[in-house]
């Protein structure tokens, strides 16, 4: 059984140890908090559940799954046995730079260190190693069991081979994973992004209200969710973060953030996880309210 380490039990890490164990790999969960790890454990649980309640997973099979799975608070000792890890800690750049300064250090030589950024280059966090050719990035995407990508993202020094491997293995997850080079946001965040901050800014200049800008893009476009409500479920912080990765990395003005976008991050209003975004949200209610800040 191959062993996989992951880094970090948040929304992606969780996902990501999730479908690694589903498949057979014996994973190693890590996080610097145990109560992370023990809320990772009871979202895998609850998720399999799910799965098996849908007829999709036996029930051994989630039995076998959470016996594939350990936990552990220190990074050295979790990482030891891994041919794969898979970084999955908070977006921050020095801490993920100080993360695979660890790896480097614990990690077995020919183990593939891997990054789930959204938006910090792999080539950066190559560079900290002394095995740059053996780090590469696998972008997975939320909720990890059930969206097919993983976007594999290849740094300046990556090689072929530890490439074709780990396009093998997301396949081995049942996923598609898709080659793309290492450039500010890859392809996903460079395509999604720009396509929020263009729907913020027609709001912005009031070509269109929130429910009206969504309708457009979900009936005319067939995207699951509009723009704006996705928004709000990524994270308005998050994507002002990685616009602004664009925009410094790429160096051109269509790339800047809408000035509302900037307005809504300073002001605390962060979508889903703050209670409100361009669309407030109750508890327990799947009703979609618009923002009374935003109604005409
Ligand atoms: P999260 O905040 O839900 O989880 C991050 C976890 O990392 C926390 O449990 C935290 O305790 C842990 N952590 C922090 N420092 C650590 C360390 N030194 N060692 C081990 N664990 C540590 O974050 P998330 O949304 O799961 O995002 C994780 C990564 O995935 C980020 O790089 C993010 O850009 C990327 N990503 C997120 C999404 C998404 O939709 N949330 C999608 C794709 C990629």
């Amino acid at each position: 059984m191959m062993n996989v380490a992951v880094i970090g039990s948040g929304t992606m890490g969780n996902g990501i140890a999730h479908v690694f164990a589903q498949h057979g790999f014996a994973v190693a969960l890590i996080d610097v908090s145990q109560p992370a790890l023990d809320r990772g454990l009871a979202t895998i649980s609850k998720n399999l559940d799910r799965q098996v309640s849908k007829g999709s997973l036996p029930e051994a099979d989630k039995t076998a799954t959470l016996g594939r799975l350990q936990t552990f608070t220190s990074l050295e000792e979790g990482v030891q046995r891994a041919s794969l890890v898979v970084e999955a800690a908070t977006e921050n750049v020095e801490l993920k730079l100080q993360i695979f300064r660890d790896l480097d250090q614990f990690a077995p030589p020919e183990a593939i260190l891997a990054s789930n950024t959204s938006s910090i280059s792999i080539t950066r966090i190559a560079a900290v190693t002394r095995r740059p050719a053996q780090v590469i990035g696998m972008h997975f995407m939320n909720p990890v069991p059930v969206m097919k990508l993983v976007e594999v993202i290849r740094g300046y020094a990556t090689s072929e081979e530890v490439t074709a491997r780990v396009m093998d293995l997301s396949r081995q997850l049942g996923k598609t994973p898709t080659e793309v080079n290492d450039y500010p946001g890859f392809v996903a965040n460079r395509i999604l992004m720009p396509m929020i901050n263009e729907a913020i800014t027609a709001l912005f200049e009031g070509v269109a209200g929130v429910e009206e800008i969504d309708t457009v893009m979900k009936l005319g476009m067939a995207h699951p969710m509009g723009p704006l409500q996705l928004a709000d479920f990524i994270g308005l912080d998050v994507c002002l973060a990685i616009l602004r990765v664009l925009h410094e990395g790429l160096g051109n003005p269509k790339y800047a953030p809408c000035p509302l976008l900037v307005n809504m991050v300073m002001a605390g209003r962060l979508g889903i996880k703050s209670g409100e975004g361009f669309y407030q949200y109750t508890p327990g209610s799947k009703e979609l309210a618009v923002s009374e800040r935003l109604r005409k």
